[in-house]
């Protein structure tokens, strides 16, 4: 069974200990009610860091709305129990008093890349994601932090974080984990019921689609309408965003540079995000 470790200085601890070996240690933050996602980022932590920590904190700062962060599953004791055959050294679980104490003053916000898409629908959310990220790769110490391409906004702001606070970790991106109909894993997929679970697939089949067409050289913009136009027809709405991107920088997508096309859409009252890679012709 994999350790549950908590609070902070019993996790120091073993980390002293790790790092007086010379043993280089991975995190893989996540906010729990894992799935194959997530054991796709814990998997390549063990085959780069001789030590791995799964964080499991739902933070509530990252979150724009009481009842989705009432909602959130919360399911520790089964994680424990998935992580245990991969060979996890540790599943730190914080309180939230440890990680926000009631004096906490300290706000992290990347500017830029945070601004469009989910930045213009979740306000603060960036805010909440930066601020815990730093804290937790400060708690862990780590020297490689693993993080999955599902979440592409979120993944280019870590990677800013880390440039410009000159973190010592190294940010690992792993590729988006999918069900076999191309639906994105998520936590929040527990959520839709079935028959909205069944009709969940056209989301991946319109952003695969609409990047094929926009690869073999028609206008974004009419690709674009139409993708969404199509999807709000099958009942899959609102489409906050779906938007040709910089891959990077997330400003405007441009020739001779990657680029990501990008989705959030509700179904069935759950918020469901998805992007797929596009090599503008
Ligand atoms: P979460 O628990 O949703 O905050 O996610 C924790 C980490 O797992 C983040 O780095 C996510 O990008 C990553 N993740 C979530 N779903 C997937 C997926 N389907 N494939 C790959 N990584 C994922």
């Amino acid at each position: 069974m994999t350790a549950i470790v908590r609070p902070l200085a019993d996790l120091r601890g073993r980390i002293r200990a790790w790092k007086a070996a010379g043993e280089s240690i991975g995190i893989v933050p996540t906010m729990g009610a894992l799935h194959d996602g997530h054991l796709s980022l814990v998997r390549a932590a063990k085959a780069g860091c001789d030590r791995v920590i799964v964080t499991l904190f739902v933070n509530p700062r990252q979150f724009n709305n009481a009842e989705d962060f009432a909602k959130y599953p919360r399911t520790e004791h089964a994680d424990a129990a998935l992580l245990a055959p991969l060979g996890v050294d540790a599943l730190f679980v914080p309180e939230g008093a440890e990680v926000y104490p009631p004096d906490h003053a300290t706000v992290i916000s990347v500017s830029g890349v945070t601004a469009p898409l989910e930045g213009t629908h979740r306000p603060g959310h960036f805010d909440g994601v930066a601020t815990v990220v730093a804290i937790l790769l400060n708690m862990t110490q780590a020297d490689r932090a693993y993080f999955g391409e599902k979440d592409w906004q979120q993944l280019q702001l870590v990677r800013r974080l880390v440039a410009d606070l000159k973190l010592p970790a190294e940010i690992v991106p792993c590729p988006c984990v999918r069900a076999e109909d191309g639906l994105a894993l998520s936590s929040r997929n527990q959520r839709l019921a079935p028959d909205a679970r069944a009709r969940a697939a056209a989301l991946p089949q319109a952003l695969f689609a609409a990047a094929g067409r926009i690869e073999a050289g028609e206008t974004p913009g009419a690709v674009l309408e139409a993708a969404r136009a199509g999807l709000e027809a099958k009942g899959i709405g609102p489409v906050e965003y779906l938007e040709l991107r910089d891959g990077e920088t997330l400003g405007p997508a441009q020739r001779g540079r990657p680029a990501r096309l990008l989705v959030a859409a509700w179904l069935d009252g759950v918020r469901l995000i998805d992007n797929v890679a596009v090599a503008l012709p």
